[in-house]
């Protein structure tokens, strides 16, 4: 039996207010995904990302909270299972969490370590063999997905603790690549510092993962509540040519190269789920104009932009991944979509060769020129470490942008709310991560100075 409604509504409020959102990446905010009934609770800690180590760490150093936060989310949602995935290299951590496993009557799930293995369809497919529909969420079959941080976050929450910190990775070109805990607003050349500093003059930076990450050559740039590493790479890295180029030039070449081998949609891990989504037929669209073009573009609707097709699968090094997030553009600005006939028609069983087109992790670092950076990245404490300054982002969750509730000259201590969301609207609320003096508000950022 699940709790009381009125009990429920309370915690959810708990939760929103201590500033829980998704850790893992798109920063969902966790009250509004939780106010729901399932069958399964997955806790994603597959860590999908090559190089980054901050779910493993952050399942290890906050053990206890992460069970009794799974233990939470049971009770919110009234799920009959409570599974937890990791991937094969993470297979240790699971073997010492057995024991309390076991006692909580919560799964596990160790998938093999290939890419992407994190992809909430692929791990709701294998935990219930349940397909979620095209375009939409684990909740619509049942299930609904946590990352593990976010799981720790929601217990902590119950502590009245807000969410003031993040696990990241910092590695790639730095001396000592590591994980750690920091202050949410911790400009990234903090971060880097706490790594030994750079060993490239000239950086390109990934922050929150190889594949499906952004890019940055701002080093102030702050962490945020959903970005888990930071990764360094020189700028002739073969990483750095590809995220950085432009617009005109991917689609000029992809225009003037591509063969239609169609390998990129032979090896999309949407494809082979049995997802209308053929990145081949996308490429087309690059001849094409007019409605043709649009019908085309259809085939990029339910692209996940994992890069699988841009990074490991076309062999003339073609863009597909950015050609469809450009054609998925267009479907949006003009709101053209797929029937439910033609969903009827198209959304297929998953590929009966699935398994063998996952992409080994070896395969991706090797491609991808990772394997002088493929070390380990240990845990290391900042207990007694705070950076010069903190710039809290108002906007790190999706929703409404927190609005300031401090003004520049307030004296704030950690924990104390600088943000808020009206009540109506979808959102959380942002909190003070370093005791100081608020010395900068603007651009959706509150700037604190110790
Ligand atoms: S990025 Fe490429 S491989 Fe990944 S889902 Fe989109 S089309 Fe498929
Ligand atoms: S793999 Fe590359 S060359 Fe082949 S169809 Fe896809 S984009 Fe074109």
């Amino acid at each position: 039996m699940g709790i009381a409604t009125a009990e429920k509504q309370q915690i959810l409020q708990t939760i929103r207010q201590a500033g829980v959102v998704g850790s893992g990446g798109a920063g969902f905010p966790a009250y509004k995904k939780l106010d729901a009934t399932v069958e399964h609770v997955i806790a994603n800690g597959a860590e999908c990302e090559p190089l980054l180590q901050k779910d493993r760490e952050s399942m290890l150093q906050r053990k206890d909270d992460f069970f009794r936060g799974l233990g939470i989310l049971r009770d919110l949602t009234d799920a009959s299972t409570v599974t937890v995935a990791v991937k094969k290299k993470n297979e240790d951590v699971i073997d010492g969490f057995q024991s309390d496993l076991d006692a909580n009557n919560f799964e596990n799930l160790v998938y093999p370590d290939v890419y992407p293995a994190g992809d909430e369809y692929i791990l709701v497919y294998e935990i219930s063999g349940r397909l979620i529909p095209p375009g939409g969420i684990p909740l619509n079959v049942g299930c609904v997905v946590n990352n593990v941080e976010t799981i720790i976050n929601v217990s902590r929450a119950m502590d009245g603790q807000p969410v003031t910190d993040k696990f990241v990775t910092v590695c790639g070109a730095v001396r000592n690549p590591l994980t750690t805990v920091v202050p949410i607003g911790t400009p990234i050349s903090e971060c880097i510092e706490l790594a030994g500093g750079m060993t490239t003059d000239d950086p390109f930076i990934l922050t929150g993962g190889i594949m499906m990450g952004g890019t940055t050559t701002d080093l102030s740039l702050p962490v945020a509540k959903n970005m888990g590493g930071i990764i360094v790479l020189p700028w002739d890295h073969y990483l750095a040519q590809r995220k950085g180029q432009s617009q005109e030039t991917y689609t000029r070449i992809g225009h003037g190269q591509c063969d239609q081998c169609s390998l990129c949609t032979e090896l999309c891990p949407r494809y082979i789920m049995g997802y209308p989504i053929e990145p081949h037929k996308v490429m087309r669209t690059l001849l094409m104009t007019g409605e043709a073009k649009e019908r085309g573009s259809l085939w990029a609707q339910y692209c996940c932009e994992c890069n699988v097709c841009s990074f490991i699968a076309c062999p003339e090094t073609l863009d597909p991944k950015n050609i469809c997030v450009d054609a998925k553009a267009v479907l949006r600005e003009n709101k053209l979509g797929r029937t439910e006939d033609e969903l009827e028609v198209l959304f297929r069983d998953p590929h009966p060769a699935r398994k063998g087109r996952e992409i080994p992790i070896p395969t991706l670092i090797t491609r991808l020129g990772l394997t002088p950076y493929n070390k380990k990245a240990p845990f290391v404490t900042t207990d007694n470490w705070r950076p010069e300054k903190v710039t809290v982002p108002l906007n790190s969750h999706i929703g409404a942008p927190a609005q300031p509730t401090v003004s520049v000259g307030a004296t704030v201590r950690v924990g104390d709310v600088i943000g808020t969301v009206e009540e109506s609207q979808l959102g959380c609320p942002a909190h003070a991560s370093i005791d100081g003096k608020v010395t900068a508000i603007n651009d959706n950022k509150i700037e604190i100075t110790p």
